[in-house]
């Protein structure tokens, strides 16, 4: 639930009900407004209900609130969370260009990769060391290996790295040569997974489930932030539908969704939601119109010859042209690109 103070109530009034809050076994989260005080109380609902806050000293009201997810929402943190790495700002105004190879294969092709993704003015690198595939016996990744050429593109061209974790024991390695820990949609409901890297200090990218509502989605979410760790930025790539004319459906509707419910940045993948490069631009236009806070896109040295993904992946020059249109609709918005 979440308490809203009188303007004007003190230090001492809010202290107050806090006591009161945590003496139930609940925590409470102050929010500072320019004009109120608002205390979210989490715990047990029955518990906090029985206490009576609205009796207490400089309230105002209690509002009780169905959503299940209380520290993603914007109910108690109205404002957007900004994520920082390395310099480079997602969220609020601040509009990334994430991009790279689906999985890391060569030094060379990583390295290529990255000087197209810093000449075109893009803002990390993406590609994948450990790789959830559908088949055991397609290419896996090449591990501890990668995440190795990725620091070494990282050193070069001061992109910072985006890269995914399937295994928690894998962890410590992956925080030693990238910037981003991503959660891929297939682990979207790995509860263990999302508590762990809820204890690390990197930021999160979590990606929505393939078959995941909103919610479900928002709540894998909280169960980062519940351990700490406040930087996650959500990524939408496209969600299973009966439609087979794209790899996946991009369910763009869910940006202002999360955008309005929720105070974390949101990312559109169009690569992975379409399957199709000749898509990639209209939808990111369609991302960017949508609020978004920026896109992970795929994108090859030569993509014909990838191990992973190569269908749906730009070329470098047609990432520099992508990179240009959409950076003229970011600005045209008033965000600008990191
Ligand atoms: C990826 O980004 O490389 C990936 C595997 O994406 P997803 O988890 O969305 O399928
Ligand atoms: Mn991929």
């Amino acid at each position: 639930m979440m308490v809203i103070m009188h303007e004007g109530a003190t230090d001492e009034q809010i202290a107050h009900v806090v006591a009161r809050i945590e003496a139930v076994g609940a925590s409470a989260h102050v929010s500072l407004g320019e004009r109120v005080a608002v205390i979210g109380a989490i715990g047990d609902r029955e518990e906090l209900a029985g206490v009576p806050l609205e009796a207490c000293a400089g309230v105002d009201r209690v509002v009780a609130i169905l959503k299940p997810y209380k520290l993603v929402g914007r109910e108690f943190h109205p404002h957007d969370t900004i994520v920082e790495v390395r310099g480079v700002k997602l969220g609020g105004d601040h509009f990334a260009v994430i991009a790279g190879p689906c999985s890391v294969e060569t030094e060379e092709q990583v390295m290529e990769a990255a000087r197209a993704v810093a000449a075109a003015g893009g803002s990390m690198l993406r590609g994948g060391a450990f790789k959830p595939r559908s088949s055991p016996y397609a290419f896996q990744g090449l591990g501890i290996e990668a995440l190795k050429l990725l620091a070494a593109a990282r050193d070069e061209t001061g992109l910072p790295i985006v890269t995914e974790l399937m295994d928690p024991r894998d962890l410590d390695d992956l925080l030693e040569y990238a910037d981003v820990v991503q959660v891929g949609a297939r682990n979207m409901q790995n509860f263990q997974l999302l508590a762990e890297v809820g204890r690390c200090p990197a930021p999160v990218l979590l990606k929505r489930g393939l078959a995941a509502t909103i919610e479900e989605w928002l709540m894998a979410a909280e169960y980062i932030v519940k351990e700490g760790n406040t930087q996650v930025i959500l990524c939408e790539r496209g969600i299973r539908t009966f439609e087979t004319a794209t790899r996946n459906t991009l369910d763009i509707s869910a940006v202002p969704v999360v955008r309005l419910a929720c105070h974390l940045p949101v990312l559109v993948d169009p690569s992975h939601a379409t399957g199709r490069p000749d898509l990639v631009l209209p939808l990111s236009l369609a991302a960017v119109a949508a609020g978004a806070n920026g896109v992970l896109v795929e994108m090859h040295p030569n993509p014909e010859h990838a191990l992973c993904d190569g269908p749906q992946s730009l070329s470098p020059v047609a990432f520099a042209e992508y990179a240009e249109r959409v950076g003229e609709l970011v600005r045209w918005t008033g965000k600008t690109v990191s």
